[in-house]
């Protein structure tokens, strides 16, 4: 992860700020927390308020950037934490305002922009008008500005056009120089774009080993590996139904090992069917029949040096997760944030 963050602030140039959200896409929040808290982030991105609590109590002090919008019941613990929230509308600056009042405090916050993505901000035609109201906050210490790219490995044009408008957007409240942070990119924005007027990036993905983009995959290094062992191997005759709904029946005589893993453990039960395989001694073995809960059975004929015991990759260096996801007909980042609690995280320090 550490040659991932120093891949990314080659390529950006600015400051960051590593997005921990869903537990740091899995991988543990308070670890990768801890393991970062020296890297001088300008910030950690976290969802909401539970994260941003497990980060405190992990004892890290980089400064906390909330990337969703907050619960007014939340926000008097925001004020007293330091937390900085976007905002996106008037409502909820006026009410940090009042909080902040109260406490006889500043507090930092950034100016969530829709550019496009429908999912938060202010409307850039309505922020142009509310600017003065917001700058008449005085509790308030509006420190940045930014923007979220929905389709920045899908639609370049488009994206483009995002950076245009959000350079434009800051000239008019202003200039470059009234905003401390002016961020809009994501993974696949750091990677795919020219950066214009930021100096704050937003990565998440591309930390945890995978490219948004295929070319920049090389550069990157795998950070999570999902493994199991091999809990049983069988030799079954020709015409048995293999797993639930028997939609695999061996066809020939088939040594079938059974692996000690399964949706129960976030391995997604969508690649049942779509030819997944696994890797086990320096070689891949095709999945066999629908995946369970807590087993996945596969075809070992001919390797007879596979063995009970033997370490299984699920996905890792050896096999992309990308490819995992690409079966299960997801994303990545659903791979990743989807593996449950049951699966014990070891870490290489
Ligand atoms: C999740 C998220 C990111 C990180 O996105 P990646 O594609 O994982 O790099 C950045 N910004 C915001 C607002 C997000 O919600």
């Amino acid at each position: 992860m550490r040659q991932n963050l120093a891949t990314a602030r080659e390529a950006f140039g600015g400051a960051l700020m590593v997005v921990v959200k869903a537990g740091a896409y899995g991988h543990g929040l308070e670890e990768i927390a801890k393991a970062l808290a020296t890297e001088q982030l300008a910030f950690f991105g976290v969802a909401n308020v539970g994260e941003a609590r497990r980060i405190a109590g992990a004892g890290v002090s980089t400064p906390i950037y909330l990337l969703g919008a907050t619960w007014a019941e939340e926000r008097e613990e925001i004020v007293a934490r330091n937390w900085v929230p976007c905002i996106s509308s008037m409502a909820e600056a006026e009410h940090f305002n009042r909080l902040a009042a109260a406490k006889g405090k500043c507090l930092k916050v950034h100016l969530a922009v829709d550019t496009g993505m429908g999912r938060g901000g202010f409307l850039a035609e309505h922020l142009k008008v509310q600017i003065g109201e917001l700058d008449g906050l005085k509790n308030l210490e509006i420190e940045g500005i930014g923007s979220h790219l929905p389709s920045a490995d899908e639609d370049e044009d488009f994206t483009q056009g995002q950076f245009r408008d959000f350079r434009a957007l800051v000239d008019v409240l202003g200039g470059t120089e009234r905003f401390k942070w002016r961020h809009l990119s994501n993974s696949a924005g750091l990677l795919g774009y020219e950066q214009g007027i930021c100096n704050l990036s937003r990565p998440g993905l591309m930390l945890y080993g995978v490219s948004p983009f295929p070319g920049f995959q090389e550069r990157l290094a795998t950070v999570m590996t999902l493994k199991s062992r091999v809990t049983l191997v069988r030799t079954l005759p020709a015409g048995h139904g293999i797993s639930y709904g028997r939609q695999f029946v061996t066809e020939r005589p088939t040594r079938v090992a059974t692996i000690g893993i399964g949706y129960g453990d976030g391995y997604p039960r969508h690649v049942s069917g779509k030819g997944g395989e696994v890797w086990i001694r320096n070689r891949r073995f095709p999945i066999l029949g629908r995946i369970t809960m807590d087993q996945i059975m596969i075809d070992v004929t001919a390797a007879d040096e596979i063995q009970e015991g033997d370490e299984v990759e699920m996905f890792g260096p050896h096999l992309p997760v990308a490819e995992v996801a690409e079966k299960a007909e997801t994303i990545v980042w659903e791979i990743f944030t989807g593996i449950t609690p049951r699966v014990l995280r070891c870490y290489k320090a």
